[in-house]
């Protein structure tokens, strides 16, 4: 039986105790020292081979990549950074790798290039870190709805609504691409689909998560989530995972201080379970921008960076505001924003990075956004022309959380809805939790790719997902 290269490397040494590992070959130095991976910790465990133990030809073939089956005693190690490594009794070799076509070592390659390669980019270290904090970041938020008492709703994958209303769906269909049934006005009749209605991948399980909560009090749904995003950006996926907690008596206070509490808990996590994938990670940007100008290099490092976000609140301001920090801003003065200002516009990424990381120097939660930006389910405030929606934005990526208290009252969400041109027949389910027993609630989304963009200090949002699905891009 095996045992993990994780665990072994905390046990201590033993005479009489044999262990088996099995791992990839990271390096083989001096035809003796094996520096062995399985992907259970970045950490590796050195394997040394006494001489003699094996014969000439099957020390040619411990090549980086090869995978191999290693048993012997664990003794104390001589080595720096290690306490304890492998003395070989006897060695094995599960699968060759051909030096001259795995090209993982010794020269380093770019997260471009690795992007290409699905079975190399998988073996690094800092893919196999972000991978396993990524993990990290989903069970612990299981933990923390869990802990709380939140249902976990499992909403659908296919549906028949647009939440947003931003038309970036994908649509889901059984029809013939040629041919297919045509309605008189010669559109295409979907009565006749598998459905009998056009229907597409979910872009937000809001709605149905709305009607979880309207019931069950208190519930989050975590799940893929698919936008035909028609740009490539750094922070964008067409395939990317949400979570979405909606909760009933609720208001968009309460909504705030839970998605900075849950942010919070996540950073928490991961820097208690992760910290070896973290330093190896912050050590790695450091290592990086050294070749960058001074005026282009982070602040803080990715730790120090994550700490500043745990020890500190939110900052909280409206919208309104949001706007005359920007235009008040020598990078607005100076011309230095690609998109233009002005009270109405949704913030573009550089206005928000501009907020976090320049003005606030740590995460801005803002509210009370113009309503014809936002979607029609967002609660209206007082004044007529904005909504009780919030974005909280994050250093080095912009917005990672989208959310708002949800339009309770059934007459204005009616209107709301004829405004912007819902037909209120498609949303009958909907409407029904307005007019039996309605409630304030609310909730909000969470980006769970731009939540790992930022423990992990990657900067492409492609970085972060195992198989990512972008323009012109599902190769693997
Ligand atoms: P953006 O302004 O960045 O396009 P959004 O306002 O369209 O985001 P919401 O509808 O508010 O996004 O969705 C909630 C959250 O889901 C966002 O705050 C973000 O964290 C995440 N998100 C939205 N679209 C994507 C995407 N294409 N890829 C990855 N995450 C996304
Ligand atoms: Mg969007
Ligand atoms: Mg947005
Ligand atoms: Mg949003």
């Amino acid at each position: 039986k095996r045992t993990k290269i994780k665990a072994l490397l905390e046990l201590a040494p033993s005479e009489t105790q044999e262990y088996t590992v099995m791992g990839w070959v990271r390096t083989f130095r001096n035809n003796q020292f094996v520096a062995l991976n399985d992907g259970s910790t970045i950490n590796n465990l050195q394997v040394v081979v006494p001489l003699g133990l094996v014969d000439d030809a099957l020390l040619k073939r411990i090549t980086t990549g090869a995978s191999i089956k290693a048993q012997g005693k664990l003794v104390a190690s001589l080595g720096k950074g290690q306490k304890v490594e492998l003395n070989a009794t006897t060695i094995e070799i599960l699968g060759d790798s051909d030096p001259e076509k795995y090209p993982l070592q010794p020269k380093k390659h770019s997260l471009e290039f690795l992007r290409e390669i699905a079975h190399l980019r998988f073996r690094t270290q800092t893919f196999s870190s972000v991978f396993r904090i990524r993990h990290a970041l989903a069970f612990a938020v299981h933990q923390f709805f869990n802990e709380k008492g939140f249902v976990y709703l499992h909403t659908p994958i296919v549906t028949s609504s647009d939440a947003e209303g931003a038309g970036e769906m994908f649509r889901v269909t059984t029809l013939p691409l040629e041919n297919a049934p045509k309605k008189e006005d010669g559109s295409i009749d979907y009565t006749q689909d598998f459905f009998g209605k056009s229907t597409n991948l979910t872009v937000s399980g809001q709605l149905e998560g709305e009607l979880g909560a309207t019931a069950l009090g208190e519930i989050y749904t975590f799940g893929p989530t698919f936008r035909a995003e028609n740009s490539n950006t750094t922070r964008h996926l067409a395939e990317f995972w949400m979570i979405e907690p909606e909760m009933a008596f609720n208001d968009i206070y309460d909504n705030m201080d839970l998605a900075e509490e849950f942010i919070q808990y996540l950073i928490k996590y991961v820097m208690e379970h992760n910290a070896d994938d973290l330093a190896f990670l912050d050590n790695r940007l450091k290592e990086e921008e050294k070749s960058l100008p001074m005026d282009k290099r982070n602040e803080f490092g990715l730790i120090e960076k994550l700490q500043i976000v745990l020890n500190n609140k939110f900052e909280r301001i409206t919208y309104t505001e949001a706007i005359e920090i920007l235009l008040a801003s020598p990078a607005y003065k100076k011309k230095k924003f690609k998109y233009d200002v002005s009270w109405g516009i949704d913030l573009q990424s550089e206005h928000e990075r501009y907020l976090v990381e320049k003005h606030f120097k740590k995460p801005v939660i803002v509210t009370g956004y113009p309503k014809d930006i936002k979607a029609f389910y967002m609660r209206q405030n007082d004044d007529g022309k904005t909504v009780a929606a919030m974005d909280i934005l994050a250093p080095g990526i912009g917005e990672i959380v989208g959310g708002s208290q949800r339009e309770e009252r059934l007459d204005l969400l009616l209107a709301r809805m004829a405004e912007v041109g819902i037909p209120s027949h498609e949303m009958e389910f909907y409407l029904d939790t307005r007019r039996f027993g309605s409630v304030p609630h609310s909730g909000f989304g969470l980006g769970f790719e731009r939540m790992v963009l930022f423990v992990t200090g990657m900067t492409n949002i492609r970085d972060v997902i195992p198989f990512a699905r972008t323009p012109k891009n599902c190769e693997f």
